[in-house]
């Protein structure tokens, strides 16, 4: 029975299977996909689209990288995890692979992004109390409005968006959120002797794309240098040659203290994340002091490294700057009023909707969807544009001819 139904499974059975037995946490749209490769997806009836999405960012290196299988399959077949009880033959090999390609002494392995920032956040509290000398429970970490740093209590605590945090409460204190690209609240924040951090998007992608202006970046690293306080960036979106660098702090020579990633460091294929910080932040925690079952296992190692090759191998940080700047460009030469805003950095790219005739973002998506390409509003009038890193300016091409023809369908 389950075997007959997995082949014949509609688009309409596979969404009516979803709002029957899964939590409704979610409002995807309505495309049931079965296949990926490279930029392309696959719907259960065949069709094709390009992929705006990446999964968030996290498929950078595009979908079923035969590398990154290849890496995932035959670490499957011999050892996939140990839990951290014992050492394994692979974690330390990825442990010195990821710390020299992100220039970091040390690593801290997880698996999700909020896991990754969460340990962030206990690193640097831990950092406050046994190198900053704060006083026990006192230590604050400053963060942006409009931030997404994942779904955890904690997390949610400090998040401005009501969807994320209404009714989830009681909330963590010891955060301080000030508005994002204000270097003068931050600041005037920073004078609080209790602050131990700030952590911050070098770009806010959840938000919409929201690039902060040329300096930002540099002027608060130096403000918590200054102010002996740790800057924390979460990369878990933009690293990984998303934005045309290597990590997005890159484009201003900013080295954070703590840099946070996840999402495209495994392309997608597995969860992986990673807290990165030199010995004198790190080495404040001690064995049994933090941890994760999955954190750091085999397959997670040799996934990572395989996706983190790929970057290199097919030069993605140079196709992701050049490819980013035809596409706004192409994007700001569509002549209609409803695309208001064209923003981003390398393929990390959002437009905003101007409603017209009553159509909306959402409707945008539907209709590019229909005609082959899926993307997804965010915030409600914003659409973010990331396609895998490993398209062809050809192909790019392609998908501005889609975007195009789909906005002036509603002209
Ligand atoms: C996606 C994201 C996270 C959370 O990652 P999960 O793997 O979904 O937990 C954290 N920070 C940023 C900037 C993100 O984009």
């Amino acid at each position: 029975m389950n075997k007959q139904m997995k082949g014949q499974l509609t688009s309409q059975m596979a969404m009516d299977l979803e709002y029957k037995y899964g939590a409704h946490n979610y409002h995807p749209l309505p495309v049931v996909l079965s296949k990926g490769e490279g930029v392309y997806l696959w719907d259960v009836e065949g069709k094709r689209y390009y992929d705006f999405l990446s999964a968030y960012s996290a498929v950078n290196q595009g979908h079923c990288h035969p590398k990154i299988i290849k890496a995932l399959t035959e670490q499957a077949g011999k050892l996939a995890l140990t839990s951290r009880a014992f050492y394994n033959d692979v974690l330390g090999v990825y442990e010195k692979h990821i710390t020299e390609y992100f220039g970091f002494d040390k690593v801290l392995p997880m698996n999700t992004g909020a896991e990754a920032v969460e340990t962030a956040i206990k690193l640097c509290r831990k950092w406050a109390y046994r190198k900053k000398g704060i006083g026990e429970n006192k230590a604050k970490i400053i963060v942006c409005e409009n931030n997404f740093h994942g779904r955890t209590t904690t997390i949610i605590s400090f998040s401005s968006d009501p969807d994320a945090k209404k009714e989830y409460g009681p909330y963590t204190p010891g955060f301080i959120t000030i508005p994002y690209n204000d270097t003068r609240a931050l600041a005037e924040a920073l004078k609080d002797p209790d602050v131990a951090g700030f952590m911050v998007e070098p770009i806010q992608g959840e938000a919409g794309v929201f690039v902060p202006d040329e300096g930002y970046l540099t002027e608060a690293y130096r403000s918590c240098k200054d102010a002996g306080a740790l800057f924390i960036a979460d990369e878990v979106q933009t690293g990984v040659a998303r934005t045309g660098k290597v990590i997005a702090c890159d484009h201003e020579n900013v080295k954070p203290d703590i840099l946070i990633l996840g999402k495209a460091i495994s392309g997608g294929m597995y969860p992986v994340s990673a807290v990165l910080a030199n010995d004198d932040i790190m080495l404040v925690i001690k064995p049994g002091q933090h941890g994760s079952t999955f954190g750091g296992n085999p397959l997670a190692g040799r996934v990572a490294m395989a996706a983190l090759d790929v970057i290199e191998e097919e030069n993605l940080c140079e196709r992701s700057q050049k490819l980013g700047e035809i596409l706004r460009r192409e994007l700001k030469a569509i002549e209609t009023d409803m695309i208001s805003v064209v923003r981003g950095k390398g393929l990390l790219n959002a437009i905003v909707i101007k409603p017209k005739g009553g159509k909306e973002a959402w409707d945008v998506c539907v209709k590019m969807a229909e005609n082959g390409l899926l993307a997804k509003p965010t915030h409600g009038d914003k659409i973010r544009f990331a396609p895998p890193l490993v398209i062809t300016e050809e192909q790019l091409m392609e998908c501005v001819e889609i975007i195009r023809k789909s906005v002036l369908s509603f002209e």
